[in-house]
């Protein structure tokens, strides 16, 4: 056992910084509010922002499809793990994204991974957004491509990196379209317009856009009007739509080339059945109840107002309460477990070092209520560990 000695050591290094991090279990479901040790707590942190994780309809969908399916989908997709409802999810997908097709693979990060290894290889360059969420670093980095990183938003940047970078093959830009710590925008407009400018292929994550933004709920580039000019997006299933899996959208020959090529579609098993009827009841949902996304925006700039920040231009699910050390971000979260608000610290290494902070996801089935107690505790929070 002793080769395992250095375990210690880095765990002790962890706690003495503040960044040692521990699983709490919730029992139930994930609601508004959910069950943890005992107690009711309003949950401020999860990525169920339309509130389907639990919904009757989608519950549902799941029931009658394992009654019909069975659990396991058996074996890859490309061997006999296709079955009705990954060809029923996917087709539904296109048709809401409006697409030519689709493909799903067993996570949105295993989506990242295995997309950005098939478009780039040696020769060609990546460029990417300082703060992209870390499976598209990692994607990035386990690519054979170049891959370079540009400063957040930064888009004098980009445009240098774009102008050094002509003598590579191809070159590709990788971004969050709402980036997943701020909850911020992507300059999309900026980035399609230099994308065409140096001949380079856009490819966006809408995580954190999918159900959420834009008129039909498919995220920031629909927000934005530049949905015709991305030819390769990424969306996942675990975020509003409740479920769990990542989707990419694009021509349908993006997608034959991907089922061909994509390592972490070709070898994996398929998702389990259930899981994509329920997705897809969840993609109904949000298709036929904008109100759903109605109702969060306008939680989502009140509570920015009530605490007293001014309101981005455009409004995503993600509230960041700035804390700066990590201890204090602990004390803080602390502080409003006690209070009955779940709302862990973000720390470091997930943000950069003196940039701690709660990190506030709202809900459409919060109540006004619920969210106008939250401020109270977060200000006397605030207040009681300057
Ligand atoms: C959450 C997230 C992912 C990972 O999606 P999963 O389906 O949870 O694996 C990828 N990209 C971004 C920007 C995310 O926020």
């Amino acid at each position: 056992m002793s080769q395992l000695n250095f375990l210690d050591e880095g765990i002790e290094e962890l706690r003495r910084q503040g960044l040692f991090r521990e699983l709490r279990t919730i029992e139930g479901s994930q609601g508004a509010t959910v069950e943890l040790c005992g107690r009711r707590v309003l949950c401020l942190c999860s990525n169920n922002y339309l509130g389907l994780a639990d919904r009757e309809e989608i519950r549902e969908a799941a029931k009658a499809a394992i009654d019909r399916y069975g659990v396991g989908a058996a074996a890859s997709r490309l061997v006999s793990g296709h079955m009705r409802p990954h060809e029923d999810l996917e087709a539904e997908l296109a048709a809401f994204e409006g697409a030519e097709s689709a493909l799903v693979f067993p996570t949105g990060y295993m989506a990242n991974l295995g997309t950005i290894r098939s478009l780039v290889e040696k020769g060609d360059l990546i460029l990417g957004d300082r703060w992209n969420h870390a499976s598209l670093m990692d994607a990035c980095r386990l690519s054979e491509a170049t891959f370079r990183v540009y400063g957040h938003g930064d888009m004098d940047a980009l445009e240098g990196a774009l102008g050094r970078g002509s003598t590579f093959r191809r070159r590709l830009i990788v971004t969050d379209s709402v980036f997943s710590m701020d909850g911020d925008i992507a300059p999309l407009r900026e980035i399609v317009g230099l994308a065409d400018r140096y001949d380079a292929l856009v490819m966006i994550d809408e995580a954190h856009g999918t159900g959420v933004l834009g008129a039909h709920g498919r995220g920031a580039a629909e927000e934005l009007g530049v949905e015709s000019a991305i030819p390769v997006k990424i969306g996942t299933l675990s975020k509003a739509l409740g479920c769990v899996g990542g989707f990419v959208t694009g021509s349908r020959k993006l997608i034959e080339f991907l089922r061909n090529r994509a390592r972490t579609f070709i070898y994996t098993t398929a998702i389990p059945p259930a899981i994509c009827e329920a997705a897809r009841s969840a993609v109904r949902i949000v298709r036929s109840e904008p109100e759903l996304r109605q109702t969060l925006q306008g939680h989502v700039l009140w509570m920015w107002e009530r605490l007293g920040y001014k309101p981005p231009p455009i409004l995503s699910p993600m509230i960041p309460v700035l804390v700066g050390e990590a201890g204090r971000a602990v004390q803080l979260s602390q502080f409003l477990l006690e209070k009955g608000i779940l709302s862990p610290a973000i720390r470091p290494p997930t943000v950069p070092e003196g940039t701690s902070r709660l990190r506030l996801s709202l809900m459409a089935t919060h109540s006004r209520e619920q969210l106008e107690q939250a401020c109270c505790v977060i200000q006397a929070g605030l207040e009681r560990f300057p």
